[in-house]
């Protein structure tokens, strides 16, 4: 149940996504065109800034808030959705808490305010949820007191749009008994030797953006260190834990999508004489995503409250994020079902929210992985 407040926030963002992103969408999704027009918007409405204090330009609001604002958004799209999610709980909630008062000032003003863009670069062509597989390596030169990078980052959200200034990238500074040292260093867009490639050609989250990035005698002041070296394997835990939440929320707008577009659907498209809503095959379905969209609301919500009031949340975030992107990939197969030979049409939303869904169940943590952090917090 929301609070007024958060009920306030879901009518202006159902608003904005129904009035400014609906209409647009599917032209930038068919070009894959990043929508600089409709980030703009979301920037003047303060939606980067949510959960941030208001000292750096956020609203001063909290994580529940974003979580929000990015379920209502995937209702509608999912490439907007991710594109808020990335910028925020990747992007700049690293610097926020892991980051140094200089670091804060010179990088929140322009994340938070969604002016500027930054990424969380963890992921490599070689490793991904194994993430004590990094093998970019960043050693210092004392000489010069810089972090020389080289290696590789694939599958980064918003590294390469015209508005990214900043990627933290995960690498390896040091081994300690065989242990590789993970640290986190922020590499500004532009710095000679750092490259990003050509976008992907996915399969869904079309209108996002999305690259390999490499790393060639990259050169970064030594205070580009994000928080302590050797703290970067606890930071991007964190910050996976947190972001699971919000995938989760995103999965559960794409699972509600599913639900509002086949209601629309059943009621209007007529088979044997009446509308196919009248046949118990198509309501039990449509009741059957309603119960699994309620179910994964009530999983975030419980997820993201506790995250609020700083209790434990991280067997809940993987429940949450586990059971959302599941059922947004079941809701999705259902809703192209409904709506037939028409549902294969890349015109109809619900084409989109099916190639959006899969992604749902690897980004941010694979289903495995979530049963693995799941099972462990059982003890196991
Ligand atoms: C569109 C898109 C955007 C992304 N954005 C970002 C980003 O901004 N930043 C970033 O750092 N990354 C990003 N990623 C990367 C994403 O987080 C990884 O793809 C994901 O974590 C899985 O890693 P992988 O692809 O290397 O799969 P792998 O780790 O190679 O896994 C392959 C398969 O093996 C399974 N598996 C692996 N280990 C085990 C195990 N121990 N037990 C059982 N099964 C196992 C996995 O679950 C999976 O099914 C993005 C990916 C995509 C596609």
């Amino acid at each position: 149940m929301l609070n007024e407040e958060q009920e306030a926030l879901r009518q202006t963002v159902a608003e904005f996504a129904h009035e400014v992103v609906a209409p647009v969408i599917a032209e930038h999704y068919e070009k894959h065109t990043f929508p600089y027009d409709i980030i703009r918007q979301m920037s003047k409405m303060g939606l980067f800034g949510l959960p941030f204090p208001e000292q750096y330009g956020g609203m001063g609001g909290d994580y529940f808030a974003l979580c929000v604002a990015i379920e209502e958004l995937a209702r509608v799209d999912s490439s907007v959705a991710i594109t808020l999610e990335a910028a925020v709980s990747l992007g700049a909630m690293p610097i926020y808490r892991f980051g140094t008062e200089e670091q804060k000032a010179t990088w929140l003003p322009q994340l938070v305010t969604g002016e500027a863009l930054a990424a969380f670069g963890l992921t490599e062509p070689g490793f991904g949820s194994d993430a004590g597989g990094a093998q970019t390596r960043a050693v210092l030169d004392k000489a010069s007191n810089e972090w020389v990078i080289n290696g590789s980052k694939a599958f980064i959200t918003n590294s390469g749009t015209d508005v990214t200034v900043v990627v933290a990238v995960a690498a390896v500074t040091g081994e300690t008994d065989g242990r590789k040292e993970i640290s986190i260093i922020l590499v500004p867009s532009g710095t000679p030797g750092f490259h990003v490639q050509p976008g992907y050609s996915k399969v869904g989250w079309c209108a996002s953006d999305t690259h390999e990035l490499t790393f060639d005698d990259v050169r970064v002041p030594a205070a580009n260190l994000l928080g302590n070296r050797g703290r970067g394997f606890a930071q991007f835990l964190q910050t996976l834990d947190e972001g699971r939440i919000a995938i989760a929320a995103l999965a559960t707008g794409l699972a509600q999508g599913c639900v509002d577009e086949s209601l629309r659907y059943a009621k209007q498209r007529h088979a044997f004489g009446q509308p196919i809503g009248n046949f118990q095959a198509i309501q039990f379905k449509i009741a059957d995503m309603e119960v699994r969209t309620h179910t994964a609301r009530l999983a975030w919500h419980d997820a993201a409250a506790r995250l609020v009031r700083g209790a434990d949340f991280k067997r809940q975030a993987a429940i949450a994020k586990l059971h959302a992107s599941e059922i947004a990939v079941t809701n999705a197969r259902e809703a192209t079902q409904i709506h037939g030979g028409y549902g294969f049409m890349n015109e109809f939303p619900v084409a989109r929210f099916w190639r959006d869904s899969k992604i749902l169940e690897i980004g941010e943590g694979t289903s495995e992985v979530q049963r693995m952090v799941i099972a462990r917090d059982l003890g196991l």
